[in-house]
Parts: structure tokens; C-alpha cells; sequence
């Protein structure tokens, strides 16, 4: 399998080398708002340890990142007052994964609401600051 590269997007928002919308963080992971969203609250889970994605992180790593995947969906099903919420987590390129650093996203879902397209338009600053905000209110 490829290397990590330390200098990958995701890794650059972790450096703070990069802006990002963050709605949580702690000693082992962070989450922020995902500027492509498939739908309102969609977010991102990362571990800070860098890792390409699941096939190559450290178990212990995994474990912490998990607990906050739960944090997260939680917190985005109250915000949105979501159905459900889809957790989806992507390895290599054949899998669908475009940002090579491990990351889960969490993403509120409605009844009959279609996902948009993964990695399709850019949403609007000020809206992902809005929905940023109403997750960090239930956290
Ligand atoms: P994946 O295909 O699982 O690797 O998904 C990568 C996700 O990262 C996509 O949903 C993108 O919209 C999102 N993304 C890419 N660049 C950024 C960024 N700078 N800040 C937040 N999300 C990003």
C-alpha cells in the first residue's frame, strides 16, 4: 500500500495550515464540517495520528476514533432532528476515498431526502459556519 503523506489535506487542517470549520476536538481526534456536504451536518471524524485509512491505522487509534463517530452522530441526528444518520468510511481509491488521512463521515438522513453527489459542489461558508454551530450546541 501507498505511504502515508504527511502533507495531505487533511493533515494541513490538523497543522492549522489549512482552514477549517471544526465542531469538536480533543487529544486524539478532531471533527469538522465537510465543505462538499451530501447533506446539511455532514462532517468529518479524524483521528490526529496519521494513517492513509483503516487498513493501515493502529487499532488503539481506531478505538478513540470510533468513540467519536458516536459522539458525532448523536450530536447530528438531535441538531438536524434527523431519521438516521450514515456513517460511511472509505479505503483506497477503488473504494471511493479521494483525501488520503483515515476519516468517517457522519451525515444526518431524512425520510425520502436523497444524499447529494460525494465530493460534488462547495457549499457557502456562512452556511457550513450556521450548521457548524448548531452541532457544537448540542455538544
Ligand atoms: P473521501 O472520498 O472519503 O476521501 O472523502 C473526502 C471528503 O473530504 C469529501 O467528502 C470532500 O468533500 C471532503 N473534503 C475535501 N477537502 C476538504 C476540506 N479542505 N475541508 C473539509 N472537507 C474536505
Amino acid at each position: 500500500m501507498t505511504a502515508y503523506d504527511p502533507n495531505n489535506i487533511f493533515a494541513k487542517i490538523l497543522k492549522g495550515e489549512i482552514p477549517s470549520t471544526r465542531v469538536y476536538e480533543d487529544e486524539h481526534t478532531i471533527a469538522f464540517m465537510d465543505v462538499m456536504p451530501q447533506a446539511p451536518g455532514h462532517v468529518l471524524v479524524i483521528p490526529r495520528d496519521g494513517s492513509r485509512n483503516i487498513l493501515d491505522a493502529d487499532p488503539a487509534v481506531l478505538q478513540n476514533t470510533i468513540v467519536v463517530v458516536q459522539k458525532l452522530a448523536v450530536a447530528v441526528k438531535e441538531a438536524f432532528d434527523a431519521d438516521g444518520v450514515y456513517v460511511a468510511q472509505f479505503n483506497e481509491p477503488a473504494a471511493g476515498q479521494t483525501v488520503f488521512h483515515l476519516h468517517f463521515h457522519v451525515i444526518p438522513r431524512h425520510e425520502g431526502a436523497a444524499l447529494k453527489p460525494h465530493s460534488g459542489t462547495m457549499e457557502n461558508f456562512d452556511v457550513l459556519a450556521a450548521n457548524a454551530e448548531k452541532i457544537k450546541a448540542v455538544l
